[in-house]
């Protein structure tokens, strides 16, 4: 017997009618996309377990854990230290930004040429369709591009629960000593919020149940070198999405078990995709849940995605955070030390990315690399034109792409993975 949801969304204040019309939607994209590959892990039923109950059985864990007095943060980039919020005994998740919804009425608010991440978030929230916006304590929005900083002076009006983080743009002293700041103002306001002070106990054992998380992608990540490929790179990266809403706990041990099964069809030499196909390294912006698109082009064109350079990917969980220390200020000062790592477009200068997807590249053997921006999102659309050009120069095939959720450009784009899988597979 399926349960009845209904009545919990419509106490989140959810409007049904707009949020069957999403359900539909993404259950006819991922049977379309994700279920009809060919050949699957048979552990990722536990990811389409997770994905067919997102808005059903995890929404009434969180419900259930807010009832027990628990708060629920959530969050929209890997800036946001998990590590603290689960210190709290809180739960963080992911803010869904991967599919258009209500654009005329976002359009009002935003102007036309903001990247379709930025106008995801408010088409959500405006029309009503996200239980997880809806069910959290607190919504933290990151000041990292321009867009999301000026987008969320207006977010600020929308939800009255959200808190403006800010972040460094530049990786030098004056930029740590910022996000100290940030990450000590963030703690203090999660003790606020939950009441639950955060003692060093508290917070190794949040830095141990995130680096446990990273510890199982990185797994994944690794085994991704095997040729033929054990999972395809849509798993991959249904994984590294659903990673943003499960329970950690529960989350890590499955993506465990899931590498076990791997284990053993590499030993077997079986894979999901023939040794031969070209493998291509991901690069760029995030690909949030259902953003698809992408990945479904380069693996219907035959070549198989071994990695995803991008913070829905290796960016997000690279890097583990220390649990060296004696106080909680030696623990923020080993989160500062693992986020500052991160390097996303909006640092300038950004020379690290350049030398992590060079790495990637070779560690995962790709053929080719293709370097994905969003329409409007000018740090990566501006930083794939020299990484193109440099990358070029270093004897990496590289095509780069700019696209937003529509389906309009499918044909355009088809054609273009089309002829560049084709010319990496003949050399
Ligand atoms: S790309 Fe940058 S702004 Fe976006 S989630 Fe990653 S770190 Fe945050
Ligand atoms: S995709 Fe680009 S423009 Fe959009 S929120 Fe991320 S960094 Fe900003």
């Amino acid at each position: 017997m399926t349960t009845d949801y209904r009545p919990m969304w419509q106490n989140l204040g959810l409007d049904l009618k707009a949020h069957d019309d999403l359900l539909k939607n993404l259950g006819k994209a991922y049977q379309q996309i994700i279920l009809n590959q060919k050949k699957r892990p048979q552990k990722m039923e536990y990811l389409d377990f997770v994905m067919r109950e997102v808005h059903g059985l995890r929404i009434k864990e969180l419900i259930d854990a807010k009832a027990a007095g628990r708060k629920v943060i959530g969050a929209f980039c890997v800036f946001v230290p998990e590590e603290i919020v689960l210190a709290a005994d809180a739960i963080m998740v992911g803010l869904c930004t991967g599919a258009d919804f209500a654009l005329e009425d976002v359009e009002k608010l935003l102007p036309r040429n903001t990247c379709a991440l930025i106008k995801s978030a408010f088409g959500f929230k405006l029309s009503r369709v996200c239980p997880f916006l809806e069910a959290a304590d607190m919504v933290v929005g990151e000041n990292t591009c321009d867009g999301k900083k000026k987008a969320f002076e207006q977010m600020l009006e929308l939800v009255p629960n959200f808190y403006v983080m800010d972040l460094p743009q530049q990786k030098t002293a004056g930029g740590r000593r910022l996000l100290r700041l940030e990450y000590q103002n963030f703690l203090r306001a999660i003790f606020e919020l939950t009441g639950v002070e955060i003692t060093v106990e508290r917070l190794r054992r949040g830095i141990e149940i995130s680096n446990n998380k990273r510890k199982a992608l990185a797994r994944l990540s690794h085994l991704r070198r095997a040729e033929p490929a054990p999972i395809s790179g849509l798993d991959a990266l249904l994984i590294n999405q659903v990673a943003f809403y499960d329970d950690p706990l529960r989350f890590t041990d499955s993506i465990n078990q899931l590498c076990d099964e791997l284990e053993e069809l590499i030993h077997r030499k079986e894979g999901v995709f023939p040794a031969k196909a070209p493998r291509i390294l991901l690069s760029g912006c995030p690909m949030a849940v259902p953003n698809w698109k992408i990945p479904w082009l380069i693996e219907q064109a035959g070549a198989v995605v071994v990695g995803e350079e991008a913070c829905v990917g290796e960016r997000g969980w690279r890097n583990f955070t220390k649990t060296c220390g004696e106080t909680v200020d030696d623990l923020l000062d080993n989160l500062v030390e693992r986020y500052f790592n991160i390097d996303c477009a909006i640092f300038t200068p950004n020379p690290e990315r350049e030398e992590h997807i060079i790495e990637m590249a070779k560690d995962l053997k790709a053929d080719g690399i293709i370097h994905y921006s969003l329409q409007f999102c000018q740090p990566y659309s501006i930083e794939a034109l020299p990484l193109e050009r440099r990358l070029q120069e270093r004897g990496c095939n590289f095509l780069r792409v700019e696209t937003d959720y529509s389906m309009e450009d499918i044909g355009q784009l088809q054609t273009r993975i089309e002829a560049f899988v084709e010319i990496i597979s003949q050399i």
